[in-house]
């Protein structure tokens, strides 16, 4: 898609703390230039996504529904998407090079960092965190997740087939930076031509593995697909896939972390899904950070008919916006316009203890139990119950035949748990 004249970048884009603005109103931004600093070691720099004038600095509606801190860019007097002269040439990052074998695992890990990279499954973790497993936690294996499990979502897809050199350099890369010998790709077996395609470009590097995994929902989540392609079982929360020796990536990070060691180009786009049958084309766009939804939606015909819904993610982990003009983040995997007909009735019923949830959560949790807890306010035996071990993947809510409100309960616990932490340390 083009460049839009006019970008929303919310500096909260990815796990750990937000990014702090080093730009002001009127100063003048070359395309990828840094605009905001990590805030933290788990935190991640913003780049802009175009180049222009910064209009604003302050809160604007992010697509979780709050207020963030967000730096607008306008294209301006010759400097911008639509410039044809006068427009700085683009920032990229200082030390990049095609010839990343002979960088350290330092050097490789800082410039991603300093590329702003974070996970593009959905999850926005910053990548360079990964890269740095604490001392007592040694790391024997890179998984790559291609199995981009949810429904509509196929923006992983597309990047497999039509950037499968970025993203074996990329796997590459991560490998070196992490120092472990060996790399799986794990891929759902539903797609063929990706796993065909890998498997013939890494088909003379013996450390890199292409393996079909069963479609199978949710596969792609971390833990899942760890246990899938290795056996090994990551323990409960606050377990991690180090623990088992494992760091797991996304396709679309392992392209993105190419593109910036090897060409120097920071994270400030990214492909997203735009599906559902309320809009006239559906498509996969690579767009720029920023860009407003509306600008996509025009993009790709406008809308058919009035969504009854609009989800940003996937239809089972994603959330649903009700403003338009909120921007894309790096997190956006997918943007879902739906139907009347694709939203089934949601009224939730009385519970009738069929069980169903239960048998369905892969985590072997009880969420109707959980659910109820915190309903009534019994934030003790919700976490009795290990709510923080629910990855809201909404299989039980999906199920249950009383559509019971089950992982939205679980979403409201967690963050009322929060809360109350935050208010006994303070
Ligand atoms: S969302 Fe539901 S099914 Fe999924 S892990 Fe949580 S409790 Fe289990
Ligand atoms: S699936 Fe729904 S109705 Fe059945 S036990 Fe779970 S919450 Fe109750």
């Amino acid at each position: 898609m083009p460049a839009p004249c006019r970008v929303v970048v919310p500096l909260r884009q990815h796990l750990g703390a937000p990014a702090k603005a080093i730009v002001a109103v009127g100063d003048r931004v070359a395309e990828g230039q840094p605009i905001a600093e990590p805030g933290g070691f788990v935190s991640a720099p913003v780049h802009a996504p175009i180049a222009g004038e910064v209009t604003f600095v302050g809160p604007r509606a992010h697509p979780g529904g709050f207020p963030c801190e967000s730096v607008v860019i306008e294209a301006r007097d010759g400097v911008g998407p639509a410039a044809t002269d006068g427009a700085p040439p683009p920032w990229r990052l200082p030390g990049a090079s095609a010839d990343w074998e002979r960088m350290t695992r330092a050097e490789l890990t800082a410039l991603i960092r300093e590329a702003g990279i974070v996970g593009l499954g959905g999850a926005a973790f910053p990548t360079h965190v990964k890269l740095s497993p604490p001392a007592g936690k040694p790391i024997d294996l890179l998984v790559i997740n291609g199995a981009e499990c949810e429904p509509f979502l196929t923006c992983d897809h597309r990047v497999m087939l039509e950037e499968t050199a970025a993203v074996v350099t990329g796997v590459r890369i991560l490998k070196r930076a992490l120092g472990v010998p060996r790399a799986i790709i794990g891929v759902e077996g539903n797609k063929p031509d990706a796993i065909a395609r890998l498997g013939e470009a890494c088909a003379l590097d013996d450390g890199i593995e292409v393996v079909a995994c069963r479609v199978k929902y949710p596969q792609g989540a971390e833990k899942q697909l760890i246990n899938a392609l290795t056996g090994r079982e990551v323990p409960p929360p606050p377990g991690l896939p180090l623990d088992v020796g494992v760091v797991v990536q996304n396709v679309g990070t392992a392209a993105a972390v190419a593109r910036a060691v090897t060409a120097g180009l920071p994270l400030y786009e990214r492909v997203v899904t735009v599906s559902g049958s309320a809009i006239a084309r559906p498509s996969n766009v690579r767009v720029r950070i920023g860009t407003p939804l509306r600008d996509i939606i025009d993009f790709c015909g406008g809308l058919a008919s009035p969504p009854a819904k609009v989800v940003m993610g996937g239809p089972m982990m994603g959330a649903s916006l009700t403003d338009l003009d909120v921007p894309v983040v790096k997190a956006t995997s997918g943007l879902l316009f739906f139907t009347r007909h694709e939203c089934p009735d949601s009224t939730p019923h009385a519970c009738i203890r069929c069980g169903r949830c239960g048998e369905a959560c892969p985590l072997c949790l009880q969420p109707s139990e959980i659910a109820l807890r915190v309903e009534i306010g019994d934030l003790d035996a919700a976490q009795a119950l290990h709510i923080q071990e629910c990855m809201e993947c909404g299989t039980c809510a999906y199920i249950c035949p009383s559509n019971r409100w089950l992982v939205q309960q679980v979403r409201l616990g967690k963050a009322k748990l929060h809360d109350r932490k935050q208010q006994r340390s303070a």
